[in-house]
């Protein structure tokens, strides 16, 4: 993988692909700048060559290039992080971003509006994508977010920069880091795969029986596991059409001697509520009208035990409704194990919008190894899939 390390950008004018698709508030201000934090490095490194960096990204789903998705109200938050005045132009292409390009001088920052203000962006147009690639000298693609996306500027535009073009500092790690698990990750090896639908996670689970000893399910989708095997689950969570599919997977893990651990009792709840009436129950007989909706003690214990014997950890999805304070206990639980897990030497990954979220919301972030910052890049490379944003430099 070449990285902006191996380049030097002295004089050049760097065409950098973000991902500073950020949150907003009401007001319109920057609610969580984890995405503008983590190009960072990136920026830096071409400002430090006395580069200067042209930066583009998306922001929300515009139709009709409403002003609530304009790059704008980034400028503000990106400068105060990047510490550096962040330029902006109001378009990406034409040619008022042509002079503004022009004048742009070494170490200077420029950021464009809103690719998606162009229709032209997700349809992956190959005369956009060219228009784009017309104001850098290099490309240099940082947004993991949308590295799984064939748009003009993620993928398409590639194609224009022949030889200059490489990763950025965090594409490049996020690579790196799932490599880690996927490929060079120590046994034993520890997948957790919480979350709400079995449905979403199917080939996820398939892929990665190849490479993992344990695999921990846990969370709403556990239920159609039980159910398939038997269990009375009440009214929890569950997918009656992928019941097959559970059983063929547990089939297939034991065929590749991959130890399964499902929950072996629950947090019940008499409805969906964080007020609903609670109780203990074994996982396989929920009585009806109650739901689980988080890990039991003794789950919590046996999920706990696995992970303090892994060396690799990934951890994608809650296994329980954390959002409702009731019912964190077993994703607060597993997560501080994972902690631990990770500060006596273990590898540890956390990965997909939930559980970055869960790791955030109990102060677990910065006590596992990695954080990866795509859901949907993220989930895809987990399948087995090749990004086309990854792809498209690697050409
Ligand atoms: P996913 O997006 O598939 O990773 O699912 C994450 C969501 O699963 C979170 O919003 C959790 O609240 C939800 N979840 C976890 N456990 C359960 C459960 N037992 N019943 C219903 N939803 C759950």
């Amino acid at each position: 993988m070449k990285t902006v390390k191996d380049i030097n950008f002295e004089d050049k004018k760097v065409l950098i692909r973000v991902d500073f698709n950020v949150p907003l508030n009401d007001a319109l201000e920057v609610t969580d700048d984890t995405r503008i934090r983590a190009a960072k490095p990136t920026i830096i490194n071409i400002l430090e060559d006395e580069g200067s960096c042209i930066l583009m990204s998306h922001l929300g789903r515009p139709k009709n290039r409403e002003d609530e998705f304009s790059l704008r109200h980034i400028v503000k938050k990106a400068t105060e992080v990047l510490g550096v005045q962040v330029k902006f132009v109001d378009d990406c292409i034409g040619e008022t971003v042509d002079e503004a390009v022009a004048q742009l001088q070494p170490c200077e920052i420029l950021l464009l509006e809103n690719l998606r203000y162009y229709p032209e962006e997700k349809q992956g147009d190959r005369a956009f994508a060219e228009k784009l690639a017309a104001h850098g000298d290099y490309y240099v693609n940082d947004a993991f977010g949308t590295a799984h996306r064939a748009h003009a500027s993620t993928a398409v535009i590639a194609e224009f920069f022949p030889e200059n073009k490489c990763f950025g500092l965090l594409l490049a790690s996020e690579v790196e880091n799932l490599n880690r698990v996927l490929t060079t990750g120590e046994s034993p090896v520890t997948a957790i795969i919480g979350g709400a639908k079995v449905s979403s996670k199917i080939t996820v689970i398939e892929n990665i029986l190849d490479k993992i000893d344990h695999l921990i399910i846990g969370g709403g989708m556990a239920f159609t596991f039980v159910k398939a095997q038997g269990g009375a689950i009440g009214s929890s969570l569950v997918e009656e059409d992928k019941m097959d599919t559970a059983l063929e997977i547990l089939k297939l893990a034991e065929s590749k001697n991959v130890k399964v651990h499902l929950p072996t009792d629950s947090i019940i709840a008499d409805s969906f509520s964080n007020e609903a009436e609670t109780n203990i129950s074994p996982i396989n007989s929920i009585p009806d009208g109650w739901m689980g909706l988080d890990a039991g003690p003794e789950t919590n214990t046996a999920f706990a035990e696995v992970i303090s014997h892994s060396k690799t950890i990934l951890w994608n999805g809650p296994v329980g409704v954390f959002e409702m304070d009731n019912f964190a206990q077993g994703t607060i639980k597993l997560g501080l194990a994972i902690a631990e897990a990770t500060e006596n030497g273990a590898f540890s990954l956390v990965g997909g919008g939930d559980s970055v979220a869960a790791a955030k919301k109990f102060q677990l972030d910065d006590k596992v190894s990695y954080v990866s910052t795509g859901g949907g890049a993220m989930l895809e490379m987990l399948e087995g899939k090749t990004l086309p944003g990854i792809e498209a430099l690697l050409k």
